[in-house]
């Protein structure tokens, strides 16, 4: 079975409001097997809503339409129904008597334009709405199937799990899956990852792979449709065994496993402590650290040592590293790990220091130029990285990639 969304309303394309409700439907619908083939967004128009329904209709089983269901006239979806499936907007007297008695409960008089939501178009069956006052509607034509929801997220959400779903079951093969897995991969760039892989590539069979960017590296999500549940799991893990056969380091983890919590995972096997001296993040890489709940068994704290003054005071950063080579430099960096593990006794000092921009670059050292350092008792490193024109992304870069520098540590330790 495929299927289709059409998301409704000038909202939507004026980018004014984020389209959640195809986000959510899509999950969903691939969590039932059924597989979501194409997805559209239409004005509040007649003639666009029926454009795309006459093309969803056409090529998709099944076809889901939110918003524009409301009682007011900028809701024009049941009209634009009535127009493609050639049906009148009839009185639906049970409608009608819930919506009245909704208004009545709540003990205020209903607005006569209420009356609306009871009009549907003619021999569809209404889906019950106990979160709003429009109803879903759902009609079957040649075997497949239409399904129009309201636009208000709550709404649809409740009537596409308690109205649509038990129907969809009813027609979809028992055991159909689409299955999927995440590998995450850090410090290893998207076009490096694909080479390391080609060999494989062409073993994986049914499976498919793509690769997804993200901050904190490239995620590999493995996907396969099957009618074997048990089957699809075994395909998945042999070729993410291969997989990890392959990249071996450059995996930190699967599904939403983040970074974090792998490095405080192998900190808390090995015993051993981290601090941090931070610049540039302010704090970030501090902030990640104790994301994860029971950090405390690891993490000893840090410092934010913004200032020359600081990174002098706190953590012995000699004047003439900074006078020479500047705060934003290999020995700055150096400097700032050694001290922060002298002064908090922990195993590991972490440091970073550099230029987030957008501002205070120069030819010599530009927005983006960023020094991590790392000190532990076999000695001390610094990197040079040299990461974007943007503030937040570079902050965000630097803290995840001195956590997978960290990490890397502790995978050879
Ligand atoms: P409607 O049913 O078209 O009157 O939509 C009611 C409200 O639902 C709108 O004002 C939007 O805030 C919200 N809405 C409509 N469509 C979407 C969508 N695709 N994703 C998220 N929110 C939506
Ligand atoms: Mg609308």
């Amino acid at each position: 079975m495929t299927a289709e969304i059409i998301t409704i309303g000038d909202e939507l394309l004026y980018g004014q409001t984020v389209d959640t409700n195809s986000a959510y439907l899509g999950e969903r619908l691939t969590a039932l097997g059924i597989e979501v083939k194409y997805k559209s967004a239409v004005g509040d128009d007649v003639k666009q809503i029926v454009d795309a329904i006459k093309l969803a209709m056409k090529r998709s089983d099944l076809v889901i339409t939110t918003g524009g269901l409301g009682p007011t006239p900028d809701d024009v979806s049941k009209k634009a129904i009535c127009d493609h499936f050639g049906r009148k907007l009839v009185l639906y007297e049970d409608i009608l008597r819930k919506v009245e008695s909704w208004y009545a409960k709540k003990g205020v008089e209903m607005p006569a334009i209420v009356r609306n939501q009871a009009l549907l178009p003619e021999g569809t069956r209404p889906l019950s709405n106990d979160w709003g006052t429009a109803p879903g509607i759902f009609l079957e034509e040649k075997e497949k199937l239409f399904f129009a929801l309201p636009g208000v997220p709550i709404e649809m959400e409740r009537i596409f799990d308690n109205g649509i779903v038990p129907i969809l079951k009813e027609r979809i093969p028992s055991g159909r899956v689409i299955a999927f897995r995440k590998i995450r991969t850090a410090g290893i760039s998207e076009a490096r990852l694909h080479e390391k892989l080609s060999s494989i590539l062409e073993e994986s069979g049914d499976v498919g792979i793509a690769f997804l960017p993200t901050s904190s590296g490239v995620d590999l999500r493995l996907t396969i449709k099957s009618n074997n549940p048990t089957e699809a799991q075994r395909k998945l893990d042999d070729f993410e065994k291969k997989i990890q056969g392959k990249l071996e380091k450059y995996i930190y983890g699967t599904g939403e496993e983040t970074l974090e919590k792998a490095v405080g995972d192998l900190l808390r096997e090995k015993r051993l402590t981290v601090a941090v001296a931070e610049s540039c993040t302010g704090g970030l890489l501090g902030k990640k650290i104790t994301n994860v709940s029971g950090s405390s068994d690891y993490f000893l704290g840090g410092v934010i040592s913004y200032s020359d003054e600081l990174k002098m005071k706190l953590l012995g950063v000699p004047k003439e590293v900074l006078e020479k080579e500047g705060a934003v430099s290999e020995k700055c960096a150096l400097s700032m790990a050694e001290g922060v593990r002298r002064l908090t006794g922990a195993d590991y000092g972490i440091s970073i220091t550099g230029i987030a921009g957008p501002t205070g670059g120069t030819v010599d050292k530009p927005v983006g130029l960023v020094y991590i350092g790392i000190a532990g008792d076999e000695g001390s490193s610094a990197r040079k990285y040299v990461f974007t024109k943007e503030r937040e992304l570079n902050r965000e870069l630097s803290a995840q990639t001195a956590l997978n520098l960290l990490r890397l540590e502790l995978t050879q330790s």
